[in-house]
């Protein structure tokens, strides 16, 4: 007899090939395919993520009912939604489905993509938390990118599971991503053990510069990875990048887009200000100096006041004098 946990696992393999086979090979999934084809992904990484689509009608249900599936198994997988008479209903439905894997590469809970926008539904559903899943342990695509982070010394943290899928399908393997979530100090332990470098990959817009200042933040506090940004172009994600300029072009933008933690506080914070007023630029260099106080290397701190003196039509060497004044924030 299966252990209660590999029963739930067996409960994720088999749901997982029932959402790719109404993908791949029926008319219910059509839309969804010929929408995952418009974006640009190729059959080959809709296998390699085994990515399926969940149909408006009930598909899991009917079918571990017949295979005499107990209800209690059933109910704690978190595949189905309990209605006040202890019915069990898809929890998924009409919805693009990835499926979460964890560290040993073992389904354990899916993510669904809405297909058709309505505005009262969330675009991302997640399993809840179960027995098997944990979202602040689980980073998507860690078992895959293992391998690829030990050979390229550092690691990709993307925002969504788009981007990882796009960076895999333009060959690049070392992209993870976290649940929707900020990042966790589980998360970052696992991080931590197979690389030294990480770099915050996250959308070019508004929200995802916002968060890479608070994961940069998180990671400083909670690690002792060496940090770095791979800047997107405004208002953009990695997949975006993808659709408009093609996979080499993204690769190759992963490589050369990257910043140190110190570039990216001064590019973002001058957002932040109204640097075109007098009030708004001192504000900005007050933050700017205080971090830069924290910056151990001389020849690095000249730098970014070089950068600074120019950008402003500044002295340096009041720049450094004010510097010396400042107490340093930790960085
Ligand atoms: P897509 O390209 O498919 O539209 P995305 O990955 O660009 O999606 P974002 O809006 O940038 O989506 O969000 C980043 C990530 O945050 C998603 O991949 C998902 O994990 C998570 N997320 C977004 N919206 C929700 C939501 N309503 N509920 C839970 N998680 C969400
Ligand atoms: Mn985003
Ligand atoms: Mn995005
Ligand atoms: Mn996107």
């Amino acid at each position: 007899p299966q252990s209660p946990t590999n029963q739930l696992i067996k409960l994720h393999q088999d749901a997982t090939k029932l959402y790719t086979h109404i993908l791949m090979n029926t008319e219910m999934g059509q839309p969804a395919l010929d929408y995952l084809h418009k974006r640009g992904l190729t059959d080959q990484t809709i296998s390699d993520y085994g990515l399926g689509f969940a149909p408006s009608k009930q598909l899991l249900k009917p079918f571990f009912e017949t295979r005499k599936i107990d209800y209690q198994t059933l109910r704690h997988s978190g595949l189905f939604i309990e209605n006040s008479d202890g019915e069990l209903r898809d929890r998924f439905v009409d919805r693009i489905m990835y499926p979460i894997r964890n560290q040993s590469g073992q389904e354990i809970a899916f993510s669904g993509r809405m297909l058709n926008q309505t505005p009262d539904q969330p675009k991302y559903l997640n399993s809840p938390e179960t027995e098997l899943f944990n979202k602040r342990k689980v980073l998507f695509n860690f078992d895959l990118a293992r391998g690829a982070v030990r050979k390229q010394g550092d690691l990709i943290l993307f925002e969504g599971f788009m981007d990882v899928m796009s960076a895999h399908q333009s060959g690049v393997d070392n992209g993870v991503a976290s649940m929707g979530t900020s990042l966790t100090e589980e998360q970052i332990y696992a991080i931590q053990r197979i690389t030294k470098r990480i770099y915050v990959c996250y959308d070019g817009d508004t929200p995802g510069q916002k968060a890479t200042q608070r994961a940069l933040s998180i990671l400083r506090d909670n690690s002792s990875l060496t940090l770095g940004v791979i800047q997107m172009p405004e208002g953009m994600d990695p997949d975006e990048y993808r659709q408009k300029y093609g996979e080499a072009k993204l690769a190759n933008a992963l490589e050369s887009a990257r910043e140190t933690p110190v570039a990216f506080e001064m590019r973002y914070l001058k957002t932040q200000y109204d640097v075109d007023t007098d009030t708004g630029r001192l504000q900005y260099l007050n933050d700017i100096l205080a971090i830069l106080a924290t910056v151990k290397s001389p020849v690095e701190q000249d730098v970014y006041l070089t950068q600074l003196a120019d950008s402003f039509q500044l002295e340096k060497a009041s720049l450094r004098q004010q510097l010396a004044m400042v107490k340093p924030v930790r960085q």
